[in-house]
């Protein structure tokens, strides 16, 4: 579903980890990324908390790989 105007978005491509959306109706484009595992709940409508939470939790685990 589209970020910005919650509109549902059309999958353009598909990859191993990721997929790559965009929307039809304010043409946003966005990816989604299946890396960390699959999703237990739907991705969306999120807020921007929760948003900002994944964020921090990639940097994280990033820190984290960095160190190997
Ligand atoms: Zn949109």
């Amino acid at each position: 579903m589209c970020p910005r105007c919650l509109e549902r978005a059309e999958r353009v491509t598909e990859g191993i980890e990721d997929d790559s959306y965009e929307c039809p109706s304010c043409g946003e484009g966005f990816g989604i990324d299946w890396s960390h595992g699959q999703p237990d709940r739907p991705c969306w409508p999120t807020t921007a908390r929760e948003i900002e939470e994944a964020r921090l939790t990639q940097a994280c685990l990033k820190g984290e790989r960095s160190e190997d």
